[in-house]
């Protein structure tokens, strides 16, 4: 049985009439671009997300973008974010011509390591960029503590964590200065094309957001400060306002996929538990692990269902000849890619991260999946991993993190 990585026709499907009326109502106003639909969006998604000031924009690479233009960032200036995440994070603070500081992350929950932002903080940081990745929250309090005691505002890259809350029930991207949200298909709450959300609680930012949104322009034709063309269409605004009631249900939809896969695989014995960060002869693949479960429901939203295995590449490919989909977020971390090279950075001191790149496999776990489905990319691993388990690990770095043993 065929098991795509993602099939966004189910979710199409059980929302054509409303969608199509959407989009219609919007073809019939002729009103294209902001306007009301995105205007009762922004409203809805502050009720959402518990935030003051929701600003439709035109992608999550522009809500970044917009969010080191609010701040002034620009030559001399240094930005620090994970060096594992998608390339966005790292772009819009090359693109105003400041300098990304590459931190490692941690080896449970994947994302930035406060410890580590510390030491790297000096007196040209001018931001700190913690990724909500796979949709579970960074460690924000700490963050937010950091940033506070340096003067340094936190931009939370909240792209694949709409609706994730910490273990208070606070949503992330409604506490740091500015939050930056992604509307592109393949995220937890996907626009028919491109667009992103860029949040704020300071009445001051939320002015300034709205004018770099529109060129900064206010009035019309009066241009005070450098904006851009990041503005929201209404057929974008009306398909995510659609969509929204049904986010929760989607949130659940995926976490009950990923207990259902953390339940199999340990009945199958090839892993212990979630968390586990070493392979042994009881963890041929590691789980991910919600680290704030039996807090608030929504403590990970699993944008992503993330395994790891020292054999990553092959099971990829026995995957793929099985028409199951899987696919590799991210397999070179910043640190590595050649556009960085003029960094000159030290490969070993991102040990975590390397392992990552090397052993993480992100397999289905869209809300629509069945239990069948499920099951079948289950026994198709298991199957895999135990004729596997007793050759050569291909993670070209187990020496260095200590992942294998
Ligand atoms: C998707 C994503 C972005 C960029 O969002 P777009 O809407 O595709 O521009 C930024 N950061 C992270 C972590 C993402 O996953």
């Amino acid at each position: 049985m065929p098991v795509p990585l993602l099939d966004l026709k189910i979710q199409y499907q059980a929302l054509k009439p409303e969608l199509d009326a959407a989009l219609i109502r919007v073809a019939e106003s002729q009103i294209s671009i902001l306007g009301p639909e995105v205007d009762a969006l922004e409203r809805e998604l502050e009720a959402y997300l518990g935030v003051k000031h929701a600003i439709g924009v035109s992608s999550g690479t522009d809500a970044l973008l917009m969010a080191m233009m609010a701040y002034d960032i620009g030559p001399g200036d240094e930005v620090i974010m994970p060096t594992f995440s998608f390339f966005a994070t790292a772009g819009c603070v090359s693109r105003v011509g400041a300098t990304p500081v590459f931190v490692d992350v941690d080896h449970v929950s994947f994302n930035i390591d406060p410890a580590l932002i510390l030491k790297a903080i000096t007196p040209r940081t001018k931001a700190v960029i913690p990724v909500h990745l796979f949709g579970q929250a960074a460690d924000i309090d700490a963050i937010i503590a950091i940033g506070k005691a340096h003067g340094v505002p936190v931009i939370e890259d909240a792209a694949q964590a709409i609706g994730t809350q910490t273990s208070d029930g606070r949503r992330v991207g409604s506490i740091g200065e500015i939050g930056c949200f992604s509307f592109y298909p393949t995220k937890n709450l996907g626009a028919m094309g491109d667009g992103g959300l860029v949040t704020t609680n300071d009445d001051a930012l939320n002015i300034k957001l709205r004018q770099i949104r529109n060129h900064g322009m206010e009035p019309r034709y009066y241009h005070k400060i450098m904006g851009g063309n990041f503005r929201l269409d209404a057929m974008q605004g009306a398909v995510l306002r659609v969509k929204l009631p049904f986010l929760e249900s989607w949130h659940a939809g995926r976490r009950r996929n990923a207990e259902l896969y953390t339940q199999l695989f340990i009945e199958s014995g090839i892993s212990s538990g979630a968390g586990v960060t070493t392979f042994s002869e009881h963890d041929l693949i590691l789980l991910p692990k919600a680290i704030n479960a039996g807090t608030s429901p929504d403590n990970h939203i699993f944008n992503q269902f993330t395994i790891r295995s020292a054999h990553r590449d092959a099971l990829r490919a026995h995957l793929q000849s099985k028409g199951i989909g899987a696919e590799i977020y991210y397999p070179v971390p910043f640190h590595r890619q050649e556009c960085y090279a003029h960094l000159h950075l030290n490969d070993g001191d991102y040990p975590v991260s390397n392992c990552l790149a090397a052993t993480v496999l992100s397999v289905p776990i869209y809300p629509e999946l069945t239990t069948a489905q499920i099951r079948e990319v289950v026994a198709t691993i298991v199957e895999f991993e135990r004729t596997h388990a007793s050759t050569p690990s291909e993670c070209a770095d187990c020496a260095e993190c200590g992942t294998h043993t």
